[in-house]
């Protein structure tokens, strides 16, 4: 990269801050988390993150002037311009000026960006998009995160809030999502989502697959026992997955008809499903896309880095923001 020193990555998130040394040949090196002190406050946290930088620098025998930068993959609304995170839903920050509390203690510079966008950014860089022009990364969790990059730059739009993938409509009038919009892909295509139709399935039909797996306790099944219901042929489970893949295929097809990405990444628990989730999501997607029989068509694969990438993402954030 056109980086030649080492630089600082921090993943910001709702339970634990991780952060650690990218190498210039793209190495993560010295990981570490802490706790996030979700009950202190925004300056807290920050204060926080600037001694785990310390810490790893120390713990590595690098001292400030041997890191180019920190960058900082933030959830919630940030403005990166200014080194501020303006908002999040489940963290005490609020206008927290991000970068004035690390030049207290440091003259490193600090780069700010939305955590799923450092994520693809990592994932296109040294991750599974690597080598290709442009990507959408899909992360099915909790919620549906994603981020969108193209020639090599983050695709976010005004005030850097877009790229929201999740909270685009797939049907009209649909599942409540918890945006307060109704029929998000949010509500069809998280992990989540999926459990809750497993749930569903479940309770019109008891004696199915996922009835058995689950032993008769409804708060036992998750995607994941919804894919092995699947798997031993039971065709209640079967539908379940079916049309979870039919819904992720619709968001998919809609991303690439407008993006037309080279590259497709999913990523989340729900991803290492492998072949048994991306075989059929592609001849989904393939079947559909506009440009289907004249283009090649947007490849779909598999996430690499895990949850390295919203480090390494971040600490490659200077190079989107300078
Ligand atoms: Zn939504």
């Amino acid at each position: 990269m056109s980086c030649s020193k080492n630089r600082i990555g921090i993943d910001l998130g709702g339970t634990n801050i991780a952060a650690g040394i990218l190498t210039p040949e793209g190495n993560l090196m010295g990981k570490r988390s802490i706790r996030t002190d979700v009950r202190s406050s925004g300056e807290k946290i920050t204060e926080d993150m600037v001694s785990l930088c310390f810490t790893i620098m120390e713990a590595q025998g690098l001292k400030e002037e041997d890191i180019a930068a920190i960058g900082i993959g933030c959830p919630g609304f940030s403005d990166p311009q200014r080194g501020v995170l303006l908002k999040t839903v489940n963290l005490p920050f609020k206008n927290t000026n991000i970068r004035e509390i690390f030049a207290r203690k440091t003259s490193i510079p600090v780069y700010l960006g939305n955590d799923a966008n450092a994520a693809a950014l990592g994932e296109f860089t040294y991750g599974g998009a690597k080598g290709y022009s442009s990507s959408i990364t899909i992360t099915l969790g909790t919620g549906v995160g994603g981020g969108i990059i193209i020639d090599g730059k983050i695709l976010a739009g005004f005030n850097f809030a877009g790229a929201e993938l999740g909270h685009m409509v797939i049907k009209a009038g649909g599942r409540q999502c918890s945006c307060g919009r109704k029929g998000c892909l949010e509500a069809y295509a998280s992990a989540n989502a999926l459990a809750k139709a497993a749930v569903r399935a479940y309770r019109a039909h008891p004696d199915s697959a996922l009835g058995k797996l689950c032993g008769g306790d409804e708060s036992k099944i998750d995607s994941k026992m919804a894919f092995d219901a699947a798997k031993t042929g039971d065709p209640v489970a079967k539908k379940v997955i079916d049309e979870y893949i039919e819904y992720l295929g619709e968001g998919i097809v809609n991303f690439i008809n407008i993006f037309q990405p080279q590259i497709v990444l999913i990523g989340g628990g729900v991803s290492k499903q492998g072949e048994y989730l991306l075989a059929p999501l592609r001849k989904f997607v393939d079947e559909r896309n506009y440009c289907k029989g004249v283009c090649e068509s947007s490849r779909i694969e598999r996430t690499l880095l895990g949850n390295d990438a919203g480090i390494i993402g971040a600490a490659i954030l200077n190079e989107q923001y300078e």
